[in-house]
């Protein structure tokens, strides 16, 4: 099998030490071997960044435009064989993960579009004879750190608008999906970038993340808290644009008026869809005394009959977790739960057909908001579910954590809707909906510990892609 090589000015480089990208649904599955960049590649990857900035900031809307809504038809084009690699390598079912290569491909010729529609003011000025006028440009070299959840998606809604907006960048993909990145820089190359807009350095977290923040103009980062925070101080230390999009401890509040059926189907999709390995999952249900015990038997009916499989098999539900450390994660915090005197359905380590990380969904009930497994992003299959009075409790107990990213009620009270949308402490609220699944034109990100910097996706995506100049003209 050889080997994916980095991506550095349009050309594969010289491979060194590779890692293997393993299918989590069957570990005896090689889904390819991957270059291990070092810190050599990612100055040359700045270097080639850099040297490409001028000529790709200026070019016309129209050509940056072309390469987007080009590579975008590729992506939806291919969307079968894409989700195929994408299920194998991260382990989400193959309808989620050709769900996330169409989207990928939607991303891509949303900021087709957008890279026409970039905006400046004019205004009249205090002064006479005077015009003040504002534009914006490019901020420069973006660096990219993204996570292995969303192979693609989260590449794409960091790659397309900066892209869209006279960017050139430096890609690093998670260590474990590094293959879902390398098709969509590969795609986009082909498409008629210009050599090095956009560049791919595969390897290690703590060797390539630091070397491409030592050198770029803005940094947006998708990932872990701690993480996040320590990106988050050396970029301060140089003084760059930073975006960071970081965990979760959703909340998704059921009131006794809900639908019990909405309530339900919203747990189990928010809570263990995509192996509940999403920054926006609900995890903790938020359940008023009345409706408590028919919610709680309802969930735990359906998250029983989900069939937990290899990604690829017709019919799966739910995928494996994606390596062993994160399942020893997912295991070590039920036994945190166990300790902390929750009751616990579920949870337990399946054997399938083929050799996977194989969890069965995991309920909590009796628990506490101060439970520790309350407070701290799990990233798996497990979601908890705290007893509340009522509607005000529910409100509190919602807002009572660091993070502040997707909130969700379900309820048929316009009032209470409307008082949580007004008051919950989150960058996204949903009503009647599951914590997670967004459209991909409007603003992502969070508030709290959640979320730094400006909003990702949609036209509010331009904050972070460009800076503005103010003008004057005395004509
Ligand atoms: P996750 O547990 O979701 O993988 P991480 O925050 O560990 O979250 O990883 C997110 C991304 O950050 C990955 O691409 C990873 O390689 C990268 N990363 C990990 N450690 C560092 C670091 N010290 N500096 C920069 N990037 C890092």
């Amino acid at each position: 099998m050889k080997p994916f090589a980095n991506l550095i000015a349009g050309e594969p480089v010289a491979i060194g030490d590779v890692s293997r990208n393993i299918n989590p649904s069957d570990t005896n599955d090689v889904v390819g071997e991957f270059a291990k960049g070092g810190v050599e590649d990612v100055k040359a990857a700045l270097a080639a960044a850099r040297a490409a900035l001028p000529a790709w900031s200026r070019a016309t809307a129209q050509a940056r435009s072309d390469v987007l809504a080009k590579a975008g038809a590729e992506v939806l084009a291919r969307k079968e064989e894409l989700g195929e690699l994408l299920a194998r390598e991260e382990g989400k079912t193959l309808p989620e993960a050709i769900g996330e290569a169409t989207r990928a491909g939607q991303i891509l010729q949303f900021f087709a579009g957008e890279a026409l529609r970039l905006q400046g003011e004019k205004l009249p000025s205090m002064r006479p004879g005077i015009d003040a006028e504002v534009t914006r440009e490019p901020v420069g070299v973006v660096g990219m750190i993204t996570p292995w959840n969303f192979p693609v998606a989260i590449p794409a809604w960091k790659i397309a608008p900066a892209l869209a907006f006279g960017n050139t960048v430096v890609l690093k993909p998670a260590e474990l999906t590094p293959m879902l990145a390398w098709q969509l820089v590969d795609i986009l190359n082909r498409a008629g970038l210009p050599k090095g807009v956009l560049n791919l350095v595969m390897g290690k977290g703590s060797v390539v993340g630091p070397a491409i923040i030592d050198g770029v103009d803005a940094l947006t980062f998708t990932g872990s808290v701690p993480t996040g925070r320590a990106i988050a101080q050396q970029a301060i230390g140089r003084m760059i644009k930073i975006q960071l999009e970081m965990g979760g401890k959703n909340p998704l509040v059921v009131l006794d008026d809900a639908d019990l059926d909405t309530a339900v189907n919203a747990a189990v999709n928010g809570a263990f869809f995509s192996t509940g390995q999403r920054c926006t999952a609900s995890s903790r249900l938020i359940v008023t005394e009345g409706i408590h015990d028919r919610f709680v038997e309802g969930v735990r009916a359906a998250m029983t009959a989900l069939k937990v499989d290899n990604a690829l098999k017709a019919g799966v539900q739910m995928g494996p977790v994606v390596d062993e450390k994160q399942l020893e994660t997912d295991l070590r915090y039920l036994e945190i739960g166990d300790r902390e005197g929750a009751k616990r359905t579920g949870g337990d380590r399946l054997n399938r057909e083929t050799p996977g990380h194989y969890l069965s969904p995991t309920l909590f009930t009796e628990t506490h908001n101060d439970m520790r497994i309350n407070r701290e992003e799990i990233f798996g299959p497990v979601a908890s579910v705290i007893r509340v009075k009522n509607y005000d409790e529910a409100l509190a107990v919602a807002n009572d954590t660091e993070f502040g990213l997707s909130s969700g009620i379900c309820t048929t009270s316009l009032k209470h809707a409307t008082h949580f949308k007004r008051n919950a402490e989150a960058g996204m609220v949903m009503v009647n909906t599951p914590t997670a699944g967004v459209d991909y034109h409007t603003p992502f990100g969070g508030r709290k510990a959640s979320s730094y910097g400006s909003r990702e996706q949609g036209r509010y995506a331009v904050e972070f892609y460009t800076t503005v100049k103010t003008a004057y003209i005395n004509a």
